[in-house]
């Protein structure tokens, strides 16, 4: 029996502590919030590694190379056992989903294996792990329940934002993404039960809340079959939420009625993530993205006749099997076009099991190298033109926290999204301030409270 030496009772005294390394998409950044909630009662967070009791890699399997970076952290984090032998090491998220039993194989370090079904289970494994010493797996199949209310609710330090997902899952099948592969069918949480959790937040403090889902647009409750505007209309009721946002909308299912309804409700703030991937509707169709470049304007223009001063970000997959520099260069028509405020942009990685695995590719991987950066240089020149733009106005912010490289700077977002870095004390936390911006970096702005 592989006895690792912990002693709940001890545990009940004198909590442990626990670190939990994120990858990937804001449903991980979620979901990282919610193991950290779900282990509360034993575990308070440890600021590192070496820290920590209990060390989780919560993973993301969409990008290339995922199970090798996986498991290289796995080698790097090993020797912390040498000195704390009572450590635990869980890996859980999508690469867990689709490798299960085979990282408790490969590494030895490993104690826990849980996939993204099984989060809640979390307290019981540990539990298994350490009173019998068994290392676990448990990765359920999705079962195509509703997701119900799914974390303890847990308000640590002072929050101004919060994440609150709506949704589970995703049915599109886009022919490059892993995620309907390891995050299941689409499933609806009833409204309800989302409005208590975001009252909740706000009465701890939270002031601006993003809805998450992989494709809020076909939101709909299961009790009702209400959707997504009915959702954020009834979100708009919530005493003291200030600023709504959400994320990801699939163009396809991005409807007039949601425009209208971003330009009519006060709380739903004027930015938009709508990842458009492509701009030739050649690479569109092979993606099976279900819409044309012209039927993507169509909905950026209708946003921008109704909020003038609405921001859009987006992704972008370049280099997809076919594609050729033809087809790229309707995607860097439509960066100059639309003037995204900032883009995710990735070069073209096959993940098993899904369409584009399988799709031959006659273009030479040497001629589509290039692109990626090109693409991202241009992305950034239209970054540094909107920065630009926005010095000298003054904007409101909502101050998230301190800047972690100046500590005597706040860090907080504009309705818009825009960044803001500015000199100010930690107790404005969750304070909405008038900055004047007076200068551009990068990826923020840098400006002065106003009175
Ligand atoms: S909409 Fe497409 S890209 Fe987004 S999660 Fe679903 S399958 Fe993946």
């Amino acid at each position: 029996m592989e006895g690792n030496g912990h002693s709940p009772e001890n545990e009940m005294n004198d909590p442990g502590k626990l670190f939990v390394k994120t990858f990937g998409c804001q449903m991980n950044v979620y979901d990282t919030e919610k193991i950290y909630a779900f282990l509360q009662d034993s575990y308070v967070p440890a600021a590192s590694e070496e820290e920590a009791d209990v060390i989780i890699l919560n993973t993301c399997s969409i990008r290339e190379k995922a199970e090798q970076k996986v498991y290289s952290l796995l080698g790097r984090i090993k020797p912390l056992k040498d000195v704390k032998p009572n450590l635990l090491i869980g890996v859980g998220g999508c690469v867990a989903q689709q490798e299960g039993e085979r990282i408790l194989r490969r590494s030895p370090a490993v104690d826990i294996v849980f996939g993204t079904h099984n989060v809640d289970e979390l307290p019981r494994l540990l539990e298994e792990r350490i009173k019998f010493g068994k290392r676990v797996c448990r990765v359920r199949e999705d079962t195509g329940t509703v997701p119900t209310s799914d974390a303890p609710r847990v308000m640590g330090s002072k929050r101004a934002t919060a994440l609150l997902t709506i949704m589970k899952g995703c049915d599109n099948y886009c022919a490059y993404c892993v995620v309907p592969l390891v995050r299941g069918r689409e499933a609806s949480r009833p409204a309800p039960e989302i409005l208590d959790e975001a009252i909740f937040l706000v009465e701890n403090g939270v002031r601006e809340i993003t809805l998450l889902g992989q494709n809020v647009n076909s939101y709909h409750d299961p009790d009702t079959g209400a959707g997504f505007v009915s959702l954020l209309e009834s979100m708009e009721l919530v005493p003291g939420l200030e600023r709504l946002r959400f994320v990801t909308s699939h163009p396809k299912d991005f409807s007039p009625e949601l425009a209208h309804a971003m330009a009519d409700l006060s709380s739903v703030c004027e930015h938009i993530h709508l990842p458009v991937q492509a701009g030739s509707d050649r690479v569109l169709s092979a993606m099976k993205r279900g819409y044309s470049s012209r039927q993507y304007m169509d909905k950026i223009e209708l946003l921008t006749k109704l909020i003038p001063e609405v921001e859009f970000t987006t992704d972008f997959i370049v280099g997809f099997p076919g594609e050729k520099r033809v087809d790229f260069e309707r995607t860097l028509d439509m960066l100059s076009v639309v003037k995204y405020q900032n883009a995710f942009s990735f070069r073209f990685s096959p993940r098993p099991g899904t369409a584009a695995a399988a799709m031959e590719d006659p273009v030479d991987a040497e001629v589509k190298r290039p692109w990626l950066p090109e693409l991202q240089n241009l992305q950034n020149q239209v970054t540094a033109e909107k920065h630009q733009n926005m010095v000298g106005r003054e904007v409101e912010v909502l101050v998230e926290s301190v800047d972690k490289k100046k500590s005597c700077f706040l860090e907080g977002r504009t309705r818009t999204n825009y960044i803001v870095h500015f000199p100010g004390d930690s107790a404005l936390i969750g304070q909405m301030v008038q900055v004047k911006l007076a200068s551009s970096r990068t990826i923020h702005l840098i400006g002065e409270m106003v009175n």
